[in-house]
C-alpha cells in the first residue's frame, strides 16, 4: 500500500477486549495481539493517524459481576481496569512491531501510563505515534464503545472502525438465520430504531449528532483494515 493510496489520515479504532482472546474465552492471545498489532503498525508505517479504544470484555464486565452480585460501580470500575491491562499488551505488541505507542488513561494510573489529554492525545498522533485511548471514559454505566465515539470526535478522525466478528451489519443474527442480510450503508436512526447490532445507543446518538461515520468491518479476515483505510467498501458503514 502506498501512502498515496490512503483514504483517510486519521482514524479511531475500536477492538472489543473479545477481539484479544483468539480460540480462548479469557485473556490474552499473544498471537492474535501480535497479527493485530502488526497491521496497526503497518497501517502507522503508511501514515495513518491511529487513535484505538480497546474494550475490557475479555477480562471484566460491569454488568456481569453486578449480575453475580457485585456493587455495580465497582463492577464498572474493575472493568475500566481491565482495558487499562489490555492497552499496555497492546503498547507493548505495537512497539516491538517498530511503531512508538502511548497508553493515555481517563483513570490517573501515572505509574503505568499517562492521562488522557486532548491536546496531548493530538500531538502524539501528529508526531506518528498509536495513541490508545484506555479506562472508556473514566465513568461507570457506559462503555468502550462510547468512549471510542467520544475520543473519535474529540481528535477530529475522519472515521471511527468498529472491528467486529462479523462482516458487519447485518438485519437479523447470520448465525441463527440463513435468511439475514448485510447492509452496505445504514443511517444512524436506522440502526437505533432497530435495535440494530452496531454499538450501543449512547454511543450511536454522539456519532450522529456529530457526524462522526462508522464502519463496522471483521477484522478476522487478513488485510480488512488495511482495506478499509483505502477506501474499500468492507463492511457495513453507519453515517
Ligand atoms: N466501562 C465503564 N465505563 C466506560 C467504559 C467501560 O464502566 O466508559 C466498564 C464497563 O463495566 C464495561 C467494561 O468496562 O463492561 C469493559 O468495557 P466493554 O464492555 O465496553 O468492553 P468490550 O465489550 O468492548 O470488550
Amino acid at each position: 500500500m502506498e501512502q498515496s493510496q490512503v483514504t483517510f489520515r486519521r482514524i479511531l479504532l475500536k477492538l472489543s477486549g473479545e477481539a484479544l482472546m483468539g480460540d480462548g474465552d479469557y485473556g490474552i492471545d499473544p498471537a492474535v495481539i501480535r497479527r493485530i498489532a502488526q497491521e496497526i503498525h503497518d497501517l502507522a508505517s503508511k501514515g495513518v493517524q491511529i487513535g484505538l479504544v480497546l474494550g475490557g470484555g475479555n477480562i471484566f464486565r460491569g454488568a456481569g459481576l453486578a449480575q453475580g452480585g457485585m456493587d455495580r460501580v465497582t463492577g464498572d470500575q474493575m472493568g475500566m481496569l481491565a482495558t487499562v491491562i489490555n492497552s499496555l499488551a497492546m503498547q507493548d505488541a505495537v512497539e516491538k512491531c517498530g511503531s512508538q505507542c502511548r497508553v493515555m488513561s481517563a483513570l490517573k494510573i501515572n505509574e503505568v501510563c499517562e492521562d488522557y489529554i486532548r491536546r496531548r492525545a493530538i500531538r502524539h498522533l501528529e508526531k506518528g505515534r498509536v495513541a490508545i485511548f484506555a479506562a472508556g471514559t473514566g465513568n461507570p454505566f457506559f462503555t468502550t464503545d462510547s468512549a471510542a465515539s467520544l475520543r473519535a470526535i474529540e481528535i477530529g478522525a475522519e472515521i471511527m472502525l468498529k472491528a467486529t466478528k462479523v462482516d458487519g451489519v447485518y438485519t437479523d443474527d447470520p448465525v441463527t438465520n440463513p435468511d439475514a442480510r448485510r447492509y452496505d450503508r445504514l443511517g444512524y436512526d436506522e440502526a437505533i430504531g432497530k435495535k440494530l447490532a452496531v454499538m450501543d445507543t449512547t454511543a450511536l446518538v454522539l456519532c450522529r449528532d456529530h457526524g462522526m461515520p462508522v464502519r463496522v468491518f471483521n477484522l478476522h479476515t487478513a488485510g480488512n483494515l488495511v482495506r478499509v483505510v483505502t477506501g474499500e467498501d468492507v463492511g457495513t458503514l453507519v453515517e
